[in-house]
């Protein structure tokens, strides 16, 4: 939300100190990105929460935390990082940690710079929200199954009844996943799942490293 003039006001519910430095770096990028506007930057946790990824209806709270996460995440010294190792939550973890920056935007800003075929996807009360995948995840002309249930098939359904934060990577079909499209009959993803339930939320990263094959659909 942005209206009168240009003083940066941050939620005082934002009590985490990831969240604080967080919203201050969305409130720079209103500032830097939306100065044409009418000025005071007043944003709720609801407006910095917004995720869900940029589109066609990108909207200037999308906006700021693109700024936001390029700002505490640069290419940089971030790019590298995400290109060592096995796409995992447990790595997004560690990067989140060293960044002092929230898990979400960590995967968010870490599938960006995977060469990996990597997707995260965020559920909320038991429905896929969004996802945003990495680059070689699209060339494959992979998509997720937005806007639907969890699959019971997928271990996110599990981690959700069970509250599970901190579960480690799973193996399954991928139609538990994936929209149908250019992946064979008995491909199977990676997928690491991890509960938020102060969020009622669930963040997946989906490892699409057994798709690819002779048996096209
Ligand atoms: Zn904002």
């Amino acid at each position: 939300m942005i209206e009168g003039k240009a003083i940066i006001t941050i939620s005082t519910r934002v009590t985490d100190y990831c969240r604080r430095r967080f919203s201050i770096a969305h409130e720079l990028g209103h500032l830097e990105i939306h100065r044409h506007g009418s000025g005071l930057v007043l944003c709720t946790e609801t407006d910095i929460d917004n995720w869900c990824p940029p589109g066609e209806d990108t909207t200037v709270e999308q906006e700021a935390n693109a700024f936001a996460a390029a700002l505490l995440l640069p290419e940089q010294f971030f790019a590298t990082l995400c290109q060592q190792g096995d796409p995992s939550l447990d790595l997004i973890a560690e990067l989140a940690d060293q960044f002092q920056v929230s898990l979400t935007a960590t995967a968010l800003r870490y599938v960006r710079f995977s060469r990996e075929p990597c997707a995260i996807v965020y559920s909320h009360e038991g429905y896929i929200k969004w996802f945003r995948a990495s680059r070689d995840f699209e060339d494959l002309g992979l998509f997720v199954n937005v806007r639907s249930p969890l699959h019971p098939s997928s271990f996110a359904s599990f981690v959700a009844k069970k509250d599970l934060t901190r579960a480690t990577p799973e193996r399954v079909e991928a139609s538990a996943w994936l929209a149908p499209g250019q992946y064979r009959s008995d491909a199977t993803v990676k997928e690491q799942s991890w509960a938020m339930p102060g969020y009622n939320a669930v963040i997946t990263l989906l490892w699409a490293d057994d798709v690819e094959g002779d048996d096209w659909w």
